[in-house]
């Protein structure tokens, strides 16, 4: 167990946490980031980034996660890594429970754990992540001009995605496993407006089908017939739905009922004063790298303002190591 008390602890490392480090770092906040198994968050199973701004030839997203944990690094960030079993906040400092690391004490904390898109855990799937397979629209859609693109979901994420990838594909086909969509009525309607989407409803996928060098299909059952029929795509986009990675807060602060973290208004603060959150974590609507960054910014200097006013240490002794 440590009996150092950090004036603020990130837990995660997705372009908010690093954000949020580099801001803290800057402000001799000597912060801790929490990593987890997989450092650097969704960015790392994506490949080329081309809309981070200051990258006019795009980036590996593996590569732009990197050079943030640097920046991070080069103003005192001090790092470890372990999952977060247990957060404590029902008064300050907080304690994190962290495997492998122990009990670690703190007077403010930022959240940036991200929320981790679903996938269909079908065969073919996870080997054809950034060979054809994507969860990311947004981030992926323009390596498909011209081709033939399905997005699988029913839900408002679907038909938004759907819509927006139309402006690249030279066929697109919509497969939902249902007759009826859960989508709202606005975007039910904007997507069935889109006269280049196709409809593949009532179709189960069972199986994504690649050469190896490239997806060409998604073998999917019809639940109509019972059939299995492979349609032919290029592409195929999974967009059914976020999970925010937040089990560990349940209880502790407020979650909406989708288990995203709550944050006042045009704030980064939670329930709990001195609790922040940054990032996918609490953003249900832009979910880009860009946007997370800047929140982790926000959620930054929230923390340094806070502090300001609720010291509660003595920081020449609690920072001596
Ligand atoms: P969602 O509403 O939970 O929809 C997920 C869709 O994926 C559902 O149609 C579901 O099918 C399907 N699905 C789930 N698991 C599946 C599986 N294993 N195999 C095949 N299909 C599966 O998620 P979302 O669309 O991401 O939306 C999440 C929230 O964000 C919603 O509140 C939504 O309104 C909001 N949102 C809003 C906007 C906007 O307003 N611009 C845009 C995006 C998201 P079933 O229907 O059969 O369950």
């Amino acid at each position: 167990m440590e009996n150092k008390v950090y004036k603020s602890v990130v837990i995660g490392t997705g372009p908010a946490g690093y954000t949020a480090a580099i801001y803290l770092a800057r402000a001799n906040m000597n912060p801790l980031v929490i990593e987890g198994p997989q450092p650097g968050g969704q960015l790392t199973t994506t490949t080329e980034v081309e809309n981070f701004p200051g990258f006019p030839e795009g980036i590996q997203g593996p590569e732009l996660m990197d050079n943030m944990r640097k920046q991070a690094e080069r103003f005192g960030t001090e790092f470890k890594t372990g999952w977060v079993n247990s957060v404590d906040v029902s008064s300050r400092p907080f304690k994190l429970q962290v495997e492998g690391v122990g009990e670690i004490v703190t007077e403010t904390l930022i959240v940036a754990t991200g929320a981790s898109a679903k996938y269909l855990n079908i065969p073919g799937e996870q080997e054809n992540l950034g060979k054809g397979v994507s969860a990311c629209a947004t981030c992926d859609g323009f390596f498909f001009r011209g081709k033939k693109i399905i997005v699988v979901g029913g839900g408002d994420s679907a038909m938004e995605e759907a819509n927006f990838l139309t402006r690249f594909a030279s066929e697109l086909t919509l497969v939902h496993r249902r007759d009826e969509l859960r989508a709202s009525k606005i975007m039910q309607d904007r997507a069935k407006n889109n006269e280049k989407i196709k409809w593949g409803l009532n179709r189960t996928p069972i199986e994504v089908i690649s050469t190896g060098m490239g997806v060409t299909g998604l073998k999917v059952k019809n639940n109509e017939t019972g059939e299995e029929e492979v349609l032919e795509t290029d592409g195929l986009f999974v967009a059914i739905g976020h999970k925010p990675n937040t089990d560990f807060l349940k209880g502790h602060i407020d979650l909406d009922e989708q288990g995203y973290v709550i944050v006042k208004p045009g704030s980064t603060e939670t329930s709990v004063p001195g609790v922040f959150a940054a990032g996918d974590v609490h953003d249900t609507k832009y979910r880009q790298a860009i946007t997370a960054a800047g929140s982790g910014c926000q959620a930054a200097l929230d923390c340094e303002k806070f502090l300001e006013g609720h010291i509660t240490q003595d920081w020449s002794q609690s920072l001596n190591k």
